[in-house]
C-alpha cells in the first residue's frame, strides 16, 4: 500500500508522535488532504508546537474528516526562507487560550521524517542558525562595549541578539548580511497581530518595543560599523522590536544624511507600514535606497480591519508606493501570508492590480504570526471563499509578472534585479 502522510499529534504532556491516520491541512475555513507534493522535510531550525485545547483533525480512508479528542493538535513554526502552504487542521475545544504569536504550519510524518507543508522561497542562509557562531557574537559584544561605550542602540541590539535570539541582531555582531536599526517606540497602527505590542488579545508580544529614540549619530555609527564590515551590506530601519519608523522620520533623515556623508557603500532600507507618504519623501531625498512595505491585505476593508490605523488609511499606503515608484527606488512587499486568504480570488485581484500599477520589484512571502482561528474570526472571513492554493499563487505571479523577484530577505542593491 502506498505510504501516505500520517497525522502528527501530541499527548497532554506535549510528546509528539505520528498515528496511522491521513494528515490534513487547513486554508481559511477549508480542509485539504496533505499530499506529498505539498511537503518538505521540516527545515533545520524549525520548531514543533503542540496546540493546547485544540483537537487534531485527520481523514479516514475515504477522505472524510474526523476529530481525535484523545489527542492534542500539533503545528510547525518553519524557519526563515520557507512559506507555509497550509495551516494545521484542528478544532478548538471549549475556551481555548489564545495561541502565542507564531505562524502555525501543517505538519505530517512521511517517509520516516517529520515534514511541513511549505515551499522554499529564498535560498540565502542569512538566518540559518548553523552559521551563527554565538561565541564569536559574544566576543564582538564585549569588544563593542569597549569601543562604543556610549552607543545606546548597540546596547539595545545586545539584548536583541543575546536575550531575544533575534537573527538580525546576531548578524550585526557577526558582521553578516543585514543589520537592524530599530528607532521607534511608537506606531500609528494597532495591528491585530503586532509582535511588539499586544494590549487586548490575551497573548504576549514576542519582544518588547525599544523604549527610546536613538540619536542620529548613534544610528549612523551602527550602520557605518556594519557597512564597513560586510561585502554587500544592508542596514534596515523597521524591526520587530519597534513601532513604525516613519513616526520618527526626522531622526532617520538626519541619520541617513550622516551615513551618506561618510560612505556611499551599502543599502539603506526601510521596513515600514508606509503610512506617512510625506515623511517617506523626506527620507528618499536624504538618500534612502529601498523600502519594504508590510501588508496582510490589498483589500482596503481587510487592511483596515487588521491594521486598525490611527490617523491614516489605505490611500496613504498607496500614495507612499506612488512616491517610491516615482523616486525609482527598489520596492518590496512584505506579504504576510495566510493560506486560504492570501490566495483567495478577491485578494489576488487587488494584489495583481497593485503589482502592475506600482511596478513592485519584489515579493517577500512571509508567514503571518497569529492564532489561525482568532485571525479568521477577526477578519470575518466568509466560509465560501474560493482560494487557488499558495503554491499556485506564487506560480501565477511568476507567470504574469516575470520581472518580479521572490524571496524572504531584503536584498542588497548589488542583487536587486538578479531574478
Ligand atoms: S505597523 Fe508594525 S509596529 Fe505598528 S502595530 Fe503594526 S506590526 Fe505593530
Amino acid at each position: 500500500m502506498t505510504e501516505y502522510p500520517r497525522l502528527l499529534v501530541s499527548d497532554r504532556k506535549g510528546r509528539v508522535f505520528d498515528i496511522k491516520v491521513r494528515a490534513a491541512g487547513m486554508a481559511g475555513h477549508n480542509l485539504y488532504p496533505l499530499n506529498p507534493a505539498d511537503l518538505l522535510p521540516l527545515p533545520f531550525g524549525s520548531e514543533l508546537f503542540y496546540l493546547p485545547g485544540r483537537l487534531p483533525i485527520g481523514l479516514d480512508p475515504d477522505g472524510n474528516p474526523f476529530s481525535l479528542p484523545e489527542y492534542t493538535a500539533v503545528g510547525g513554526f518553519v524557519s526563515p526562507g520557507y512559506t507555509q502552504l497550509f495551516l494545521p487542521a484542528y478544532l478548538e475545544g471549549p475556551r481555548p487560550h489564545r495561541l502565542p504569536l507564531f505562524a502555525y504550519t501543517a505538519v505530517a510524518f512521511y517517509k520516516g521524517k517529520v515534514h511541513a507543508a511549505c515551499i522554499r522561497v529564498d535560498r540565502e542562509r542569512r538566518q540559518d542558525i548553523r552559521l551563527m557562531d554565538m561565541r564569536a557574537a559574544g566576543r564582538c559584544v564585549r569588544r563593542f562595549r569597549k569601543e562604543y561605550p556610549a552607543n545606546r542602540l548597540i546596547r539595545h541590539l545586545e539584548r536583541c541578539a543575546l536575550e531575544y535570539g533575534c537573527p538580525a541582531g546576531k548578524n550585526f555582531f557577526l558582521g553578516r548580511y543585514e543589520a537592524p536599526l530599530p528607532t521607534s517606540p511608537v506606531c500609528n497602527a494597532a495591528c491585530v497581530g503586532c509582535i511588539s505590542l499586544q494590549e487586548d488579545s490575551g497573548c504576549p508580544a514576542t519582544q518588547p518595543r525599544i523604549t527610546f529614540v536613538p540619536h542620529p549619530e548613534e544610528i549612523a555609527e551602527v550602520a557605518c560599523i556594519h557597512i564597513a564590515r560586510v561585502r554587500h551590506p544592508v542596514v534596515s530601519f523597521g524591526q520587530g522590536c519597534e513601532g513604525e519608523p516613519l513616526a520618527v522620520s526626522p531622526v532617520l533623515e538626519e541619520a541617513i544624511r550622516i551615513i551618506r556623508s561618510r560612505t556611499s557603500k551599502g543599502t539603506i532600507n526601510l521596513n515600514t507600514n508606509a503610512s506617512y507618504p510625506e515623511a517617506l519623501a523626506s527620507l528618499l531625498a536624504a538618500g534612502l535606497d529601498s523600502i519594504r512595505v508590510s501588508i496582510t491585505s490589498f483589500q482596503p476593508e481587510c487592511y483596515m480591519r487588521y491594521y486598525r490605523p490611527k490617523k491614516y488609511d489605505f490611500a496613504d499606503v498607496l500614495e507612499s508606493l506612488r512616491i517610491a515608484r516615482k523616486a525609482g527606488i527598489h520596492i518590496a512587499v512584505n506579504y504576510l501570508v495566510f493560506p486560504g486568504f492570501t490566495d483567495s480570488r478577491p485578494e489576488i485581484q487587488r494584489f495583481f492590480t497593485i503589482l502592475k500599477r506600482y511596478r513592485i520589484d519584489m515579493v517577500q512571502w512571509r508567514n503571518l504570526n497569529i492564532d489561525p482561528v482568532y485571525y479568521i474570526e477577526k477578519m470575518k472571513f466568509p466560509k465560501d471563499m474560493p482560494a487557488v492554493g499558495m503554491r499556485h499563487l506564487i506560480e501565477m505571479v511568476k507567470k504574469h509578472f516575470p520581472s518580479v523577484s521572490h524571496g524572504y530577505f531584503n536584498p542588497p542593491k548589488e542583487k536587486w534585479y538578479n531574478t
